[in-house]
Protein backbone atom coordinates (compact mmCIF):
# COMPACT_ATOMS: atom_id res chain seq x y z
CA UNK A 1 0.00 0.00 0.00
CA UNK A 2 1.25 3.52 -1.09
CA UNK A 3 0.96 6.21 1.05
CA UNK A 4 -0.15 8.67 -2.11
CA UNK A 5 -1.14 7.26 -5.68
CA UNK A 6 -0.37 9.93 -8.64
CA UNK A 7 -2.44 9.66 -11.66
CA UNK A 8 -0.67 11.32 -14.55
CA UNK A 9 2.69 11.41 -14.98
CA UNK A 10 2.57 15.13 -16.85
CA UNK A 11 4.55 17.87 -15.32
CA UNK A 12 1.70 18.57 -12.71
CA UNK A 13 1.99 15.26 -11.50
CA UNK A 14 6.15 14.61 -11.81
CA UNK A 15 6.61 17.90 -9.23
CA UNK A 16 3.34 17.06 -6.69
CA UNK A 17 5.62 13.52 -6.58
CA UNK A 18 8.76 15.36 -5.83
CA UNK A 19 7.34 18.07 -3.22
CA UNK A 20 5.73 15.09 -1.84
CA UNK A 21 8.89 12.83 -1.46
CA UNK A 22 10.33 15.36 0.55
CA UNK A 23 8.03 13.58 3.37
CA UNK A 24 9.57 10.35 3.01
CA UNK A 25 5.95 9.35 1.84
CA UNK A 26 5.45 6.11 0.35
CA UNK A 27 4.81 7.94 -3.62
CA UNK A 28 3.76 5.82 -6.66
CA UNK A 29 2.76 7.42 -10.58
CA UNK A 30 0.73 5.82 -13.16
CA UNK A 31 1.24 7.09 -16.52
CA UNK A 32 -0.67 5.42 -19.39
CA UNK A 33 1.80 5.81 -21.74
CA UNK A 34 5.52 7.38 -20.77
CA UNK A 35 5.68 10.14 -18.27
CA UNK A 36 5.64 13.63 -19.98
CA UNK A 37 4.86 12.19 -23.33
CA UNK A 38 1.65 14.74 -23.71
CA UNK A 39 0.74 18.50 -23.29
CA UNK A 40 3.60 18.92 -21.26
CA UNK A 41 6.10 17.47 -23.92
CA UNK A 42 4.30 19.42 -26.40
CA UNK A 43 4.61 22.83 -24.52
CA UNK A 44 6.98 25.87 -25.31
CA UNK A 45 8.39 26.19 -21.64
CA UNK A 46 7.64 30.19 -21.69
CA UNK A 47 8.21 31.03 -17.63
CA UNK A 48 5.48 33.45 -17.76
CA UNK A 49 2.08 33.73 -18.57
CA UNK A 50 2.02 35.31 -21.76
CA UNK A 51 0.54 38.57 -21.04
CA UNK A 52 0.10 38.87 -17.13
CA UNK A 53 -1.46 41.63 -17.08
CA UNK A 54 -4.61 40.10 -18.96
CA UNK A 55 -4.52 37.35 -16.56
CA UNK A 56 -6.13 37.33 -13.36
CA UNK A 57 -4.79 37.49 -9.64
CA UNK A 58 -5.14 33.71 -8.73
CA UNK A 59 -2.86 32.70 -12.19
CA UNK A 60 -0.18 35.30 -11.30
CA UNK A 61 0.10 34.50 -7.84
CA UNK A 62 0.69 30.83 -8.57
CA UNK A 63 3.28 32.14 -11.58
CA UNK A 64 5.01 34.42 -9.35
CA UNK A 65 5.99 31.81 -7.12
CA UNK A 66 7.08 29.01 -9.19
CA UNK A 67 8.93 31.95 -11.16
CA UNK A 68 11.26 32.13 -7.97
CA UNK A 69 11.87 28.60 -7.35
CA UNK A 70 12.66 27.72 -11.19
CA UNK A 71 16.26 28.55 -11.49
CA UNK A 72 17.14 26.55 -8.34
CA UNK A 73 14.89 23.87 -9.44
CA UNK A 74 16.55 23.28 -12.88
CA UNK A 75 19.83 23.76 -11.21
CA UNK A 76 19.46 20.98 -8.50
CA UNK A 77 17.83 18.76 -11.12
CA UNK A 78 20.87 19.47 -13.14
CA UNK A 79 23.52 18.33 -9.94
CA UNK A 80 21.29 15.21 -8.91
CA UNK A 81 21.16 13.64 -12.63
CA UNK A 82 23.32 15.20 -15.04
CA UNK A 83 20.34 16.41 -17.51
CA UNK A 84 19.83 20.14 -17.83
CA UNK A 85 16.58 21.28 -18.14
CA UNK A 86 18.23 24.44 -19.66
CA UNK A 87 16.58 27.52 -17.09
CA UNK A 88 17.28 30.48 -20.02
CA UNK A 89 16.79 33.83 -18.99
CA UNK A 90 15.57 34.67 -22.42
CA UNK A 91 13.75 38.26 -22.00
CA UNK A 92 10.40 38.44 -23.54
CA UNK A 93 9.55 40.93 -26.61
CA UNK A 94 6.28 41.43 -26.98
CA UNK A 95 5.39 43.16 -30.27
CA UNK A 96 2.36 45.28 -31.16
CA UNK A 97 0.34 44.71 -27.80
CA UNK A 98 -2.38 47.40 -27.73
CA UNK A 99 -2.59 47.53 -23.68
CA UNK A 100 0.58 49.30 -23.46
CA UNK A 101 -0.49 51.37 -20.54
CA UNK A 102 -2.18 48.28 -18.68
CA UNK A 103 0.95 46.27 -19.31
CA UNK A 104 3.52 48.97 -17.44
CA UNK A 105 1.23 49.51 -14.85
CA UNK A 106 0.94 45.86 -14.36
CA UNK A 107 4.56 45.33 -14.10
CA UNK A 108 5.27 48.50 -12.10
CA UNK A 109 2.60 47.09 -9.39
CA UNK A 110 4.06 43.16 -9.61
CA UNK A 111 7.91 44.79 -9.65
CA UNK A 112 8.27 43.02 -12.83
CA UNK A 113 11.34 44.73 -15.16
CA UNK A 114 9.60 46.36 -18.47
CA UNK A 115 10.94 48.86 -21.15
CA UNK A 116 9.25 50.49 -23.74
CA UNK A 117 11.74 50.34 -27.17
CA UNK A 118 11.46 53.07 -29.89
CA UNK A 119 11.63 51.85 -33.44
CA UNK A 120 15.05 52.62 -33.27
CA UNK A 121 15.95 50.72 -30.23
CA UNK A 122 14.35 47.45 -31.81
CA UNK A 123 16.42 47.77 -35.01
CA UNK A 124 19.89 48.39 -33.13
CA UNK A 125 18.86 46.04 -30.44
CA UNK A 126 17.52 42.98 -32.23
CA UNK A 127 18.67 43.26 -35.50
CA UNK A 128 18.00 40.15 -36.99
CA UNK A 129 13.81 41.42 -36.77
CA UNK A 130 12.10 42.73 -39.20
CA UNK A 131 11.60 46.43 -38.99
CA UNK A 132 8.82 47.42 -36.94
CA UNK A 133 6.70 49.84 -37.26
CA UNK A 134 5.71 49.96 -33.93
CA UNK A 135 7.56 50.40 -29.98
CA UNK A 136 7.34 47.59 -28.11
CA UNK A 137 7.63 45.96 -24.79
CA UNK A 138 10.53 43.97 -22.97
CA UNK A 139 10.80 42.29 -20.41
CA UNK A 140 13.96 41.27 -19.32
CA UNK A 141 13.23 39.34 -16.31
CA UNK A 142 11.52 36.66 -18.22
CA UNK A 143 12.91 32.72 -18.63
CA UNK A 144 12.30 29.68 -20.44
CA UNK A 145 12.93 25.99 -19.85
CA UNK A 146 13.45 23.02 -21.81
CA UNK A 147 10.09 20.68 -21.02
CA UNK A 148 11.14 17.48 -22.42
CA UNK A 149 14.89 17.86 -20.72
CA UNK A 150 12.95 19.24 -17.33
CA UNK A 151 10.77 15.77 -17.98
CA UNK A 152 13.88 13.20 -18.67
CA UNK A 153 15.60 15.30 -15.26
CA UNK A 154 12.52 14.88 -13.10
CA UNK A 155 11.82 11.03 -14.19
CA UNK A 156 15.68 10.34 -13.04
CA UNK A 157 15.33 12.43 -9.99
CA UNK A 158 12.29 10.82 -9.08
CA UNK A 159 12.93 7.23 -9.74
CA UNK A 160 16.59 7.86 -7.80
CA UNK A 161 14.27 9.01 -4.64
CA UNK A 162 12.44 6.11 -4.40
CA UNK A 163 9.41 6.70 -6.37
CA UNK A 164 7.75 3.75 -7.61
CA UNK A 165 6.78 4.31 -11.34
CA UNK A 166 3.70 2.31 -13.02
CA UNK A 167 4.25 3.24 -16.99
CA UNK A 168 1.93 2.21 -19.77
CA UNK A 169 -0.46 1.22 -17.06
CA UNK A 170 -3.86 3.33 -17.69
CA UNK A 171 -6.24 4.39 -14.72
CA UNK A 172 -9.16 2.74 -15.65
CA UNK A 173 -11.22 3.82 -12.61
CA UNK A 174 -11.16 4.43 -8.93
CA UNK A 175 -12.87 1.93 -6.59
CA UNK A 176 -15.12 3.55 -3.80
CA UNK A 177 -16.31 2.23 -0.13
CA UNK A 178 -18.02 4.80 1.72
CA UNK A 179 -17.19 8.16 0.37
CA UNK A 180 -13.21 6.99 0.45
CA UNK A 181 -11.59 6.10 -2.34
CA UNK A 182 -10.25 1.80 -1.68
CA UNK A 183 -8.19 1.36 -4.71
CA UNK A 184 -6.97 2.40 -8.49
CA UNK A 185 -7.86 -0.27 -11.37
CA UNK A 186 -5.51 -0.88 -13.77
CA UNK A 187 -5.84 -3.52 -16.66
CA UNK A 188 -4.42 -6.46 -14.65
CA UNK A 189 -4.37 -5.55 -11.05
CA UNK A 190 -5.49 -2.54 -8.51
CA UNK A 191 -3.15 -0.29 -6.42
CA UNK A 192 -4.36 1.13 -2.99
CA UNK A 193 -2.73 4.11 -1.18
CA UNK A 194 -4.06 6.31 1.59
CA UNK A 195 -4.47 9.67 -1.18
CA UNK A 196 -5.38 9.30 -4.41
CA UNK A 197 -4.28 12.79 -6.57
CA UNK A 198 -5.60 12.96 -10.07
CA UNK A 199 -3.07 15.26 -12.39
CA UNK A 200 -4.31 13.48 -15.51
CA UNK A 201 -4.18 17.05 -17.06
CA UNK A 202 -7.02 17.46 -20.07
CA UNK A 203 -8.35 14.12 -19.14
CA UNK A 204 -9.06 14.18 -15.71
CA UNK A 205 -12.53 14.96 -15.07
CA UNK A 206 -12.90 11.27 -16.89
CA UNK A 207 -11.81 9.31 -14.20
CA UNK A 208 -13.60 11.26 -11.58
CA UNK A 209 -16.17 8.99 -9.71
CA UNK A 210 -19.85 9.61 -10.57
CA UNK A 211 -20.58 11.87 -6.95
CA UNK A 212 -17.64 13.92 -7.45
CA UNK A 213 -18.02 17.76 -7.91
CA UNK A 214 -17.22 17.66 -11.61
CA UNK A 215 -14.15 20.54 -13.06
CA UNK A 216 -14.84 21.85 -16.01
CA UNK A 217 -11.70 20.86 -18.01
CA UNK A 218 -11.56 20.53 -21.63
CA UNK A 219 -8.54 19.50 -24.60
CA UNK A 220 -7.31 22.56 -26.51
CA UNK A 221 -4.77 21.49 -29.10
CA UNK A 222 -1.56 23.72 -29.74
CA UNK A 223 0.44 22.80 -32.47
CA UNK A 224 4.37 24.24 -32.50
CA UNK A 225 7.27 23.91 -34.74
CA UNK A 226 11.14 24.36 -34.96
CA UNK A 227 13.54 24.96 -36.91
CA UNK A 228 16.99 23.73 -36.86
CA UNK A 229 20.09 25.90 -35.23
CA UNK A 230 20.80 28.90 -37.12
CA UNK A 231 23.40 31.47 -36.67
CA UNK A 232 20.91 34.16 -35.54
CA UNK A 233 22.44 35.54 -32.42
CA UNK A 234 19.54 37.71 -30.30
CA UNK A 235 18.48 35.27 -28.03
CA UNK A 236 15.42 36.82 -26.55
CA UNK A 237 11.63 35.47 -26.82
CA UNK A 238 9.64 37.20 -29.41
CA UNK A 239 5.68 37.46 -28.87
CA UNK A 240 3.41 38.65 -31.11
CA UNK A 241 -0.28 38.44 -30.68
CA UNK A 242 -0.62 34.33 -29.90
CA UNK A 243 2.29 33.76 -31.54
CA UNK A 244 5.68 33.42 -30.41
CA UNK A 245 9.20 32.28 -31.00
CA UNK A 246 11.28 30.51 -28.32
CA UNK A 247 15.06 30.54 -28.56
CA UNK A 248 16.98 27.35 -27.37
CA UNK A 249 20.59 27.22 -25.90
CA UNK A 250 21.55 24.83 -28.88
CA UNK A 251 19.88 27.89 -31.48
CA UNK A 252 17.10 25.95 -32.31
CA UNK A 253 13.84 28.11 -32.72
CA UNK A 254 10.53 26.99 -31.45
CA UNK A 255 7.39 28.49 -32.77
CA UNK A 256 4.38 28.34 -31.58
CA UNK A 257 1.37 27.88 -31.31
CA UNK A 258 -2.34 27.24 -32.38
CA UNK A 259 -5.37 26.68 -30.28
CA UNK A 260 -8.04 24.55 -31.59
CA UNK A 261 -10.82 22.48 -30.29
CA UNK A 262 -10.70 19.61 -31.69
CA UNK A 263 -11.61 17.14 -28.75
CA UNK A 264 -8.87 14.51 -27.91
CA UNK A 265 -7.48 14.36 -31.31
CA UNK A 266 -4.15 15.30 -31.18
CA UNK A 267 -2.73 15.46 -34.85
CA UNK A 268 -0.83 17.83 -36.64
CA UNK A 269 -2.22 19.59 -39.65
CA UNK A 270 -0.42 21.11 -42.87
CA UNK A 271 -2.06 24.23 -42.73
CA UNK A 272 -0.79 24.75 -39.10
CA UNK A 273 2.24 24.19 -40.19
CA UNK A 274 2.68 26.22 -42.92
CA UNK A 275 0.83 29.17 -40.85
CA UNK A 276 3.35 29.05 -38.36
CA UNK A 277 6.51 28.51 -40.57
CA UNK A 278 5.51 31.93 -42.33
CA UNK A 279 4.45 33.39 -39.11
CA UNK A 280 8.44 32.99 -38.22
CA UNK A 281 9.90 33.58 -41.56
CA UNK A 282 8.62 37.04 -41.76
CA UNK A 283 9.45 37.71 -38.24
CA UNK A 284 13.08 36.70 -39.21
CA UNK A 285 13.91 36.77 -42.54
CA UNK A 286 17.45 34.80 -41.70
CA UNK A 287 14.76 32.11 -41.34
CA UNK A 288 13.08 32.26 -44.78
CA UNK A 289 15.75 29.27 -46.77
CA UNK A 290 15.56 27.24 -43.29
CA UNK A 291 13.03 24.89 -43.17
CA UNK A 292 11.49 23.18 -39.84
CA UNK A 293 12.72 20.02 -39.03
CA UNK A 294 9.83 19.59 -36.38
CA UNK A 295 6.21 19.49 -35.64
CA UNK A 296 3.81 18.44 -33.23
CA UNK A 297 0.78 18.71 -30.92
CA UNK A 298 -0.57 18.26 -27.72
CA UNK A 299 -3.68 19.22 -25.60
CA UNK A 300 -4.01 21.99 -23.22
CA UNK A 301 -5.91 21.20 -20.20
CA UNK A 302 -7.94 24.11 -20.51
CA UNK A 303 -10.50 25.73 -17.62
CA UNK A 304 -12.90 28.31 -18.63
CA UNK A 305 -11.04 30.95 -16.26
CA UNK A 306 -7.53 29.87 -16.73
CA UNK A 307 -7.43 28.76 -13.31
CA UNK A 308 -6.33 25.94 -12.42
CA UNK A 309 -7.97 23.23 -9.92
CA UNK A 310 -5.57 22.54 -6.97
CA UNK A 311 -8.02 21.22 -4.18
CA UNK A 312 -10.06 18.42 -2.68
CA UNK A 313 -12.62 16.77 -4.26
CA UNK A 314 -15.65 16.78 -2.17
CA UNK A 315 -17.52 14.28 -1.06
CA UNK A 316 -14.43 11.93 -1.23
CA UNK A 317 -12.39 11.99 2.43
CA UNK A 318 -9.07 10.85 0.24
CA UNK A 319 -8.89 11.92 -3.34
CA UNK A 320 -7.58 15.43 -4.62
CA UNK A 321 -7.01 17.01 -7.89
CA UNK A 322 -4.39 18.91 -9.31
CA UNK A 323 -5.02 19.97 -13.03
CA UNK A 324 -6.73 22.45 -15.52
CA UNK A 325 -3.76 24.44 -16.01
CA UNK A 326 -4.26 25.31 -19.56
CA UNK A 327 -1.93 27.70 -21.11
CA UNK A 328 0.44 27.91 -17.98
CA UNK A 329 1.00 24.58 -16.66
CA UNK A 330 4.89 24.65 -16.98
CA UNK A 331 5.04 28.04 -15.07
CA UNK A 332 2.36 27.10 -12.49
CA UNK A 333 3.86 23.82 -11.94
CA UNK A 334 5.85 24.44 -8.94
CA UNK A 335 4.02 26.82 -6.92
CA UNK A 336 0.64 24.06 -7.64
CA UNK A 337 2.60 21.15 -6.69
CA UNK A 338 3.43 23.36 -3.29
CA UNK A 339 -0.21 24.14 -2.89
CA UNK A 340 -1.41 20.60 -3.21
CA UNK A 341 0.93 18.72 -0.95
CA UNK A 342 0.52 21.66 1.78
CA UNK A 343 -3.33 20.89 1.40
CA UNK A 344 -2.47 17.19 1.72
CA UNK A 345 -0.81 17.47 5.17
CA UNK A 346 -2.86 20.05 6.21
CA UNK A 347 -0.33 22.77 6.44
CA UNK A 348 -0.78 26.46 5.81
CA UNK A 349 -0.92 27.36 2.42
CA UNK A 350 1.11 30.46 0.95
CA UNK A 351 -1.78 31.85 -1.06
CA UNK A 352 -5.33 31.42 -0.57
CA UNK A 353 -6.44 27.90 -1.37
CA UNK A 354 -10.54 29.30 -2.17
CA UNK A 355 -9.84 30.61 -5.98
CA UNK A 356 -8.49 26.78 -6.89
CA UNK A 357 -11.29 24.68 -5.85
CA UNK A 358 -13.78 23.47 -8.11
CA UNK A 359 -16.65 25.34 -6.95
CA UNK A 360 -15.69 29.10 -6.80
C1 LIG B 1 1.57 23.68 -27.77
C2 LIG B 1 1.58 23.97 -26.30
C3 LIG B 1 2.42 24.97 -25.82
C4 LIG B 1 2.45 25.26 -24.46
N1 LIG B 1 3.34 26.19 -24.00
C5 LIG B 1 3.39 26.47 -22.67
C6 LIG B 1 4.34 27.39 -22.18
O1 LIG B 1 5.18 27.91 -22.93
N2 LIG B 1 4.33 27.67 -20.85
C7 LIG B 1 3.43 27.10 -19.98
O2 LIG B 1 3.45 27.43 -18.79
N3 LIG B 1 2.53 26.19 -20.44
C8 LIG B 1 2.49 25.87 -21.75
N4 LIG B 1 1.58 24.95 -22.22
C9 LIG B 1 0.62 24.37 -21.28
C10 LIG B 1 1.23 23.20 -20.50
O3 LIG B 1 1.89 22.36 -21.38
C11 LIG B 1 0.16 22.44 -19.75
O4 LIG B 1 -0.66 23.30 -18.99
C12 LIG B 1 0.83 21.44 -18.77
O5 LIG B 1 1.80 20.68 -19.44
C13 LIG B 1 -0.20 20.54 -18.14
O6 LIG B 1 0.50 19.55 -17.43
P1 LIG B 1 -0.25 18.27 -16.89
O7 LIG B 1 0.74 17.44 -16.17
O8 LIG B 1 -1.48 18.71 -16.16
O9 LIG B 1 -0.81 17.57 -18.21
P2 LIG B 1 -0.11 16.51 -19.19
O10 LIG B 1 1.29 16.88 -19.48
O11 LIG B 1 -1.04 16.31 -20.33
O12 LIG B 1 -0.04 15.21 -18.30
C14 LIG B 1 -1.19 14.48 -17.94
C15 LIG B 1 -0.77 13.03 -17.97
O13 LIG B 1 -1.82 12.20 -17.45
C16 LIG B 1 -1.80 10.99 -18.18
N5 LIG B 1 -3.10 10.36 -18.01
C17 LIG B 1 -4.32 10.83 -18.40
N6 LIG B 1 -5.30 9.97 -18.06
C18 LIG B 1 -4.68 8.92 -17.44
C19 LIG B 1 -5.15 7.71 -16.87
N7 LIG B 1 -6.45 7.39 -16.86
N8 LIG B 1 -4.24 6.84 -16.34
C20 LIG B 1 -2.93 7.15 -16.33
N9 LIG B 1 -2.43 8.29 -16.87
C21 LIG B 1 -3.28 9.16 -17.41
C22 LIG B 1 -1.52 11.43 -19.62
O14 LIG B 1 -1.02 10.37 -20.40
C23 LIG B 1 -0.49 12.54 -19.38
O15 LIG B 1 0.84 12.08 -19.47
C24 LIG B 1 1.57 24.59 -23.56
C25 LIG B 1 0.76 23.57 -24.04
C26 LIG B 1 0.77 23.25 -25.40
C27 LIG B 1 -0.10 22.13 -25.90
Amino acid sequence: MFDFLIIGGGLIGLLTAKELQKTGANIAVIEKNSPGKQATWAAGGILSPMRPWYYSEPVNAISSISQSIYQQLSIELRDETGIDPEWLPSGMLVLHDNEMTQAIEWCEQHHSPIKVLTTEELKTQFNHLTPQKKSAIYRPDVATIRPHKLLAALNQFLANNGVTFYNDQEAQKLNINNQAITSVQLEETTLNAGEYIVCSGAWSPNLLPELAEKPNITPVKGQMICFPPTAIANKSMVMDGNRYIIPRKDGRMVVGSTREQTGFDASTTQSAFKALKEFAQQLYPALSHVEPDAHWAGLRPASPDSIPYICRVEPYKNLSLNAGHYRNGIVTAPASAELMVDLLLNKNTKIDPKPYEIKR
